[in-house]
């Protein structure tokens, strides 16, 4: 278990999870998805192999509309589709430049990308979701918080945060292979509902509403908006979920956890091959 004597640092303030002060969505779900994983990415910091074509998609479509918000805020004007496209390459060429390889599915390359990203961002400048019926307060919204006895703070990095009347709406960006369900949206609940929690303190007066916004990477891109009730219950729980999963990061048990969604893109195949503890 992660306790206040295994992560007390000679200043006294507690040690975060693999040497970092904080922790964040992503550590969780990686090692939720596969512990061997986590280990080589946060303890043993192996450099990735490759980097799959659809993560630099996912981070480079969420890059131009990060840009699409930040010029509604900023100057009240919308950002046309070539300055997405100029934000989404960008993005790319600064990943591809941190990366050792990139790693294209089998009937993709560069060209078929542009085409994507391009359907992509039309479909999102056409959708109801490229502005908000309120008033933005936070794009890339860092908050931080206790939320979790005992163990360092939680950092979450919130897409988009809007009030809507009485409301403070917490809405998170992904892009999707296929078009989500609800049952899907509610298979990814927890980054949300921690997120809620986090965020409860902006306006304590007021109801959160959490949403999913998904645009998917298919020949005809959809825009789609999940709902996920922020029900009180329900964040504890998660909350007790998360902690465990510290306890369980803590304990020093990595083992593989391998599936074809899981290893496709893992980057991390060969010193998994070679893994023998
Ligand atoms: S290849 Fe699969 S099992 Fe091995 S570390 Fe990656 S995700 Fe885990």
């Amino acid at each position: 278990m992660i306790g206040q004597d295994q992560n007390q640092r000679s200043n006294g303030k507690p040690e975060g999870v693999a040497g970092r002060d904080f922790v964040s969505w992503s550590q969780l779900s990686t090692f939720r998805q596969c512990p061997l994983k986590y280990r080589f990415r946060y303890l043993d910091r192996l450099e990735p192999e490759f980097v799959a074509s659809s993560l630099l998609v996912g981070s480079s479509i969420h890059r131009a509309i990060e840009y699409h918000h930040r010029r509604q805020l900023e100057s009240n004007t919308q950002a046309t589709l070539d300055e997405m496209l100029d934000a989404f390459w960008d993005e790319w060429r600064c990943r591809v430049e941190e990366s050792r390889e990139v790693r294209f599915g089998k009937t993709e390359d560069v060209n078929s990308i542009a085409k994507l990203a391009e359907r992509m961002l039309v479909a999102f400048i056409a959708s109801d979701v490229s502005t908000t019926s309120g008033i933005v307060i936070g794009i890339e919204e860092r908050l931080t918080g206790s939320i979790l006895t005992g163990a360092p703070e939680f950092l979450g990095i919130i897409d988009l945060v809007y009030v809507d009347g009485d409301t403070l709406v917490i809405r998170d960006y992904k892009s999707s292979r296929s078009a989500w369900n609800q049952g899907t949206a509610e298979s990814s609940a927890d980054q949300l509902l921690m997120y809620a929690e986090l965020a409860r303190t902006l306006l304590p007066d007021h109801e959160v509403r959490l949403e999913y916004a998904v645009v998917t990477k298919t020949k005809s891109p959809s825009l789609q908006v999940f709902e996920i009730d922020a029900d009180p219950k329900r964040v504890e729980r998660t909350k007790r979920v998360a902690r465990r999963t510290l306890d369980a990061i803590a304990s020093g048990v990595f083992y593989p956890n391998a599936s074809a969604m899981n290893c496709s893109t893992c980057p991390y195949r060969s010193p998994c091959a070679a893994w023998k503890q």
